[in-house]
């Protein structure tokens, strides 16, 4: 930990107790449904390795990872750590050769199918595994779930396409494909609206009737989830069987203008920050950044944060970014001054006679308000909505080269 401290000015902290606190808060939004840990992109940006063992280490029993590559690597992780019995799912099936379907089928990844013709390719790479590598390998298994596309407009089949998708699936019982689950995604469920929650009533009547149109069709033994974390929070109705934990049990608001994240309880895990590298006085009149865009309007401090877009810093958060900054005197409550810039942004300190930081003071940029070492910070959905995006996207596209810590409550 010293070490890549002390290599990279910057670090993301990752506070595993805020996320089992968060998980704690999801199996109380969802009591009775089963829960899988979502980990697609990193973790939501949060490190990589780590995440599939985490959640298993607190209680669940399946996590869900969008590309197939991904789910490859969760499932080493799994196994290495001991927890060969954790279910790893993808739902993005690309247009992978046999060897790739094969590796997944090898290890019982559950793949999501939304057409008869993925579920051909499974079923035929299932054939395609030799009765010696079956028996070689006990967990190779072909467990489908089959996704409808309810009214989000992205994968699944349409309710049209969907009674000749169960057909198939019932066909391919015969191959020993296992159907697991029944599927799909809520695209409105996050808005506090009567059009929002009209759209989700919708979806859910289609989902009903597409789990109903399964079982008369003879599929039994299968899971029905459409939940992810805005379900599970504003609407009880859409739990079902099993629920998707995402942004939530990462500690943010599915969406902070509908109920913000620290009112529904939950603590982020990520905290973002970077050591000054620079501290001088200019004077009035000064431009600072590409474009020239701020201006000093007096003489004044200004610092140099070495965090920038190469390190996914939203160049829409120029002259906004709200940032703390830690000194002996207590904190400095700043924004980003001019344009962000590749590998670092400045701050504006104020007129002070002395400067108010040093270089190798702390600047945090987001985080939990909650926590004693980072109290009052600015949160990913403040920086959300200095660049006209969402806290999902502020910690998800955090560059890779920001060393990711993880502790257990308050660091050091
Ligand atoms: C991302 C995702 C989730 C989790 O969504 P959150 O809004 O982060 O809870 C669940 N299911 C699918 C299919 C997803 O793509």
């Amino acid at each position: 930990m010293s070490e890549q401290l002390s290599r990279y000015p910057a670090v993301a902290e990752i506070d595993l107790q805020a996320l089992a606190h968060n998980v704690q808060k999801m199996r109380e939004f969802a009591p009775n449904s089963r829960h899988m840990g979502i980990i697609k992109a990193d973790s939501y940006g949060h490190g990589r390795a780590l995440f599939a063992v985490q959640l298993a280490k607190l209680g669940y029993d399946i996590v869900g990872i969008a590309q197939l590559a991904e789910a490859l690597e969760a499932r080493k992780e799994l196994d290495a750590a001991g927890f060969q019995n954790v279910a790893v799912f993808s739902w993005i099936l690309p247009p992978v050769g046999e060897d790739t379907l094969r590796d997944a089928l090898q290890t019982g990844i559950e793949l999501s199918v939304s057409t008869p013709a993925q579920i051909e390719a499974i079923t035929s790479a299932y054939a395609s595994l030799t009765q010696a590598q079956q028996a070689a390998s006990s967990r190779a298994a072909a467990r489908i779930h089959l996704k409808v596309d309810t009214g989000m407009g992205r994968a699944g089949a349409t309710p049209e396409e969907f009674p000749a998708l169960v057909d198939a699936a019932i066909q391919a019982q015969k191959s020993g494909i296992q159907i697991v689950g029944v599927w799909s995604h809520l695209a409105r469920a996050d808005e506090a609206g009567e059009d929002g929650n009209a759209a989700t009533m919708r979806q859910l009547e289609i989902f009903k009737t597409a789990a109903k149109l399964a079982k008369d069709r003879g599929l039994e033994g299968f899971q029905l989830h459409l939940a992810a974390s805005s379900g599970q929070i504003w609407h009880p109705n859409t739990h079902f069987d099993m629920v998707r934990d995402g942004i939530a049990m990462y500690g943010l608001s599915p969406d902070p203008a509908n109920t913000a994240t620290l009112d529904l309880g939950l603590q982020p895990v990520m905290t973002l920050k970077a050591q000054l590298t620079s501290v001088k006085k200019v004077k009035a009149g000064q431009t600072v950044s590409y474009g020239g865009t701020w201006i000093a309007q007096r003489d004044t401090w200004l610092a140099l944060v070495p965090l920038g877009y190469g390190d996914g810093i939203p160049r829409h958060a120029s002259n906004a970014g709200p940032v703390h900054v830690q000194t002996r005197q207590g904190t400095v409550r700043t924004h980003v001054v001019g344009r962000v810039c590749m590998d670092q942004f400045v701050i504006d300190l104020g007129p002070a006679n002395k400067a108010p930081a040093n270089p190798g003071d702390w600047a945090i940029l987001f985080g939990n308000p909650q926590r004693l070492s980072t109290a009052g910070c600015p949160t990913a959905d403040d920086w959300a909505k200095a660049s006209g995006t969402i806290n999902y996207e502020i910690v998800t596209r955090l560059g890779a080269r920001v060393p990711r810590i993880i502790f257990e409550g308050e660091p050091r």
